[in-house]
């Protein structure tokens, strides 16, 4: 309580700072329990605690409301292309890159991505937009393998557990971070539109040279160490590895022409860049195959954004939460008002079921990632993960990215007026909100997921997989059932187009409900297929009469 000149400062909730982020997360702690089961969580708590630190969440909000600056020219008038942050941008992004959020797990065992995830959705609920080079450097190992030379020499510095922040010759890093550019001014989604040209330069030890010219309209994070980009060669679409500096020491010009001025992900920059004919850039993989070969990177990015959005839903249903168990409306606590807990169990329910499918994701990268012999061991059926991986990305991309908007707004709204307002504390709902739609939008828009879907129907037979997927739920829950037996029509490989998102939200409502049925108390599982699979459940806050709020509101408090 506060006592100004006019009145008390009453009925106003605290801050929400000083807790451990791991250890107050059932849904994250169980669903990690199920698949990596007597795994160690040592690193994970000590990350939880670092990230929910008040110091941490200072540095997240200066680093948002300091966000970066262009400096195109010096002061004698020419090109120097970088771009400043403020310190406690780098101290966010030193701190996720020590918790090894990005190549660490290419040079791990089994299970280390599935851990790199949790950490991953643990580093979102403190900052987000500094996690997207983050992502992109995690992303880019499977698509670099393809040029040996490459990544034999970046792999290692790669995977480095520190941060050198200085823009300064590949030789004298001793850690680099990676980027990538796609999108054109005339196409993101159609990058075959591509117009940026790739002439052959010359034979190198990394390969061979081409010279870039043209253009790419979104290049975030442009003080990565290298990209990969797509140009046109002489063969076809391709794609090459673009370094800020050149083997020899020199300058590889990326002319920085502008940075966005965006929604939200304000502490990253995102840029527009030229190449000007005298940019240098290394094919990586095969001439005229540039498409899947950026794509091995772009599917795992897809990966980060289920998990960045389940790690926003998590923080923002914490805030809310919290708040709620201390603001009194009309003679009780928010948190005691039926139509409230009807509300905040139902974000605590897709919240949890958000972290199931996104982690499930996680698992089957995981499992196809790793050598027979890993497999073996850890008893996974590599055909039937590579499945999932492959169908399970564009789905859960697709689904917990949509979601995650309306998350948010409703969340918001549990706040009240200061939910809406951006100032320090509980200003941290306002940028969850205007961050939430972009993790929907790069990387592959929703209906962009919805094709690449229909794509993934036709690669394999994705009706077996989901049959023995949603297997531990049959038979336990009627709404569950009954939309399970419309699947394998469903999914013959000719969906109409049109359904592609009808299709994508069913196959995700079902595998979360499977997964919550393995690794969630039974009232969860009950209350989420009564919920979202009986019918179309357009707004939060509509959980049928007879709903266990208690022990929903029980397991999603951040202990
Ligand atoms: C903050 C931010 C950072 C970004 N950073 C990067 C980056 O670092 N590197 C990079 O390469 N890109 C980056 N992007 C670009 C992003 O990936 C693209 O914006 C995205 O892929 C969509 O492309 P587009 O903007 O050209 O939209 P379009 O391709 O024009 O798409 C517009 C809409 O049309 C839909 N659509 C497209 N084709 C079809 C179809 N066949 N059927 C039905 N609907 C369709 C899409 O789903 C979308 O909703 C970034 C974007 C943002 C917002």
């Amino acid at each position: 309580m506060t006592s100004l000149a006019t009145h008390e400062v009453l009925n106003q909730s605290t801050p929400w700072s000083g807790a451990n982020l791991y250890d107050g997360n059932l849904a994250l702690q169980d669903a990690l329990a199920h698949h990596l089961h007597g795994h160690d969580p040592t690193r994970l708590a000590a990350l939880g605690r670092q990230a929910g630190s008040a110091q941490m969440q200072m540095h997240a909000r200066l680093a948002n409301a300091h966000g970066p600056q262009l400096q195109s020219h010096d002061r004698f008038g020419r090109r120097v292309d970088q771009v400043e942050f403020h310190p406690s941008y780098h101290a966010l992004l030193g701190a996720a890159l020590q918790h090894g959020l990005h190549g660490t797990p290419w040079q791990a065992g089994p299970g280390a991505h599935v851990l790199r995830a949790a950490a991953f959705m643990l580093f979102t609920e403190l900052e987000p937009s500094v996690l997207c080079p983050v992502s992109m450097t995690y992303a880019v190992t499977p698509a670099l393998r393809a040029n040996p030379a490459l990544h034999a020499a970046w792999g290692p510095k790669l995977a480095s557990t520190e941060y050198d922040e200085r823009c300064v010759p590949f030789g004298d890093k001793r850690a680099v971070t990676m980027g990538m550019g796609m999108t054109e001014k005339q196409g993101g989604s159609d990058v075959r539109a591509n117009t940026t040209r790739a002439d052959f330069d010359s034979d190198t030890p990394w390969g061979r040279a081409f010279s870039l010219t043209g253009h790419k309209w979104f290049f975030s994070a442009p003080m990565c160490d290298a990209f990969l980009v797509l140009a046109q060669a002489p063969a076809g679409l391709s794609c090459f590895f673009v370094p800020r500096w050149r083997p020899d020491g020199s300058l590889n010009p990326i002319r920085i022409e502008r940075l966005k001025d965006k929604l939200g992900n304000r502490a990253n920059a995102s840029s527009e860049v030229e190449f000007g004919g005298d940019t240098t850039g290394w094919l990586v993989g095969d001439e005229g195959r540039g498409v899947p070969q950026i794509l091995a990177m772009g599917a795992l990015t897809r990966l980060d954004c289920a998990l960045g959005t389940a790690g926003l839903m998590r923080q923002a249903l914490t805030l809310a939460l919290h708040h709620t168990r201390q603001r009194r409306a009309f003679g009780k606590l928010l948190s005691e008002q039926p139509l409230m807990q009807n509300v905040l169990a139902d974000l605590a329910l897709e919240s949890e079921a958000a972290t199931a499918l996104a982690l499930r994701l996680a698992v089957a990268v995981d499992a196809s990632e790793h050598g027979d012999d890993a497999r073996e061991r850890m008893r996974v059926d590599h055909g039937h993960e590579a499945v999932m991986r492959r169908v399970l990305t564009p789905i859960a991309k697709f689904w917990i990215c949509k979601r995650g908007a309306a998350f948010a707004q409703e969340a918001m709204e549990c706040l009240g007026g200061n939910g809406y307002v951006e100032e320090g504390g509980q200003g941290v709902m306002a940028r969850i909100y205007r961050e939430m739609p972009v993790n929907s939008i790069w990387e592959g828009a929703g209906n962009i997921m919805g094709l690449d879907l229909l794509r993934a129907l036709r690669s394999a037979d994705v009706a077996a997989a989901l049959e023995h997927e949603l297997a531990p739920a049959r038979g336990e829950h009627a709404a569950f059932d009954a939309l399970a037996r419309t699947l394998p029509g469903r999914i013959d490989g000719s969906t109409d187009e049109a359904q592609a998102r009808v299709l994508a939200r069913d196959i995700a409502l079902l595998v979360q409900a499977a997964l919550l049925r393995r690794h969630a108390p039974d009232a969860v599982f009950a209350a989420f297929c009564g919920a979202r699979l009986a019918g179309a459940s357009d707004v939060f806050g509509l959980l049928p009469a007879g709903t266990p709020f208690g022990a929903l509101l029980e397991r999603a408090l951040p202990h």
